[in-house]
């Protein structure tokens, strides 16, 4: 079920939609520093594991840059469709995640199939879901909101558990509700280097 929302154009629309909410907030926010006006900086992104056919923008991250001289800070709004510096999408590390702890569990040859992703990669995803996202005090803070506990050794999926919705929205809740830590401006910076926007590289 979870690999038919990820084929699905709609998921990409919204996502990208939202996206375009949280960086006219920020915009309209303007220079957290000196309250001067902010001019569009987006980064460049090259984001895998998607259909072939992305919405329009898939190919850059919003951010913006102070216009006043002297101050020129850096203003990155959260996403829900890049989580920081991974170079695949957002919502395919949260689902090929969680669908590694099934049931029913498919196998890793599949999700290298239909998304491109390598068992070595996703053993590194979860990896960081259990340990550097479980372990920081973003979500040490933001855990006890949820009762009963969300086990921390089947994140990603044990979170979205939590949501309610149709189809693919406790998806887009689960990204909406992790996207205040993809950005160091506004979260603890679980996923963004400010140095380097994007691991394309890797
Ligand atoms: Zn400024």
């Amino acid at each position: 079920m979870y690999l038919t929302w990820l084929a699905d154009a709609r998921l990409y629309e919204m996502l990208a939609d939202i996206d375009a909410d949280l960086a006219e907030t920020a915009r309209r926010a303007g220079c957290l520093v000196c309250g001067g006006v902010l001019h569009s900086a987006c980064f460049p992104r090259k984001p895998r594991g998607g259909p072939d056919e992305l919405p329009a923008g898939y190919d850059r991250r919003h951010s913006f840059c102070c216009a006043v001289d002297g101050c020129r800070t850096r203003r990155t709004p959260a996403s829900v469709r890049f989580l920081g510096r991974k170079v695949y999408l957002g919502a395919v590390v949260v689902l090929a995640t969680a669908l590694r702890h099934g049931p029913p569990r498919p196998r890793v040859a599949r999700l290298r199939e239909l998304l491109g992703v390598d068992a070595r990669t996703l053993e590194r995803w979860r990896h960081w879901w259990r340990r550097t996202f479980a372990e920081r005090p973003w979500w040490q803070a933001m855990r006890a909101r949820f009762a009963p506990p969300v086990p921390a050794a089947t994140l990603p999926g044990s979170l979205g558990l939590r949501f309610a919705g149709a189809s693919s929205e406790p998806l887009v809740a689960l990204l909406r509700f992790v996207a205040p830590t993809t950005t160091t401006s506004d979260g603890a910076g679980l996923f963004e280097g400010r140095r380097r926007p994007a691991e394309d590289a890797r």
